[in-house]
């Protein structure tokens, strides 16, 4: 069983600092140009794949806006 990880980035809280994108070795997060509600621009989870659920991002966040969630994924079958 493989452990698997799924973020949830809270759009009201992020500052759009960009932290998240710079810590996760995955490359799980990206910012983007879309802005959220304050104007301010927003990540995206945009790679489920390969998101290990170290929760980098959530400890570098310094607004509190990402949740992490941790699952187990079974191997394909052969
Ligand atoms: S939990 Fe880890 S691997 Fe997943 S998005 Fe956050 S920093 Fe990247
Ligand atoms: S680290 Fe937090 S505040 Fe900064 S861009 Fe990511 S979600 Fe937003």
């Amino acid at each position: 069983m493989a452990k698997k990880g799924y973020i949830k980035i809270n759009e009201n809280r992020c500052t759009g600092c960009g932290f998240c994108e710079m810590f996760c070795k995955k490359g799980c997060v990206e910012m983007t140009k879309r802005l959220s509600v304050l104007g301010l621009p927003v990540p995206e989870f945009t790679n489920a794949e390969d998101c290990i659920a170290c929760a980098m991002c959530a400890w570098m966040c310094p607004h509190v806006a990402i949740e992490v969630y941790e699952y187990l994924e079974a191997p394909a079958s052969a």
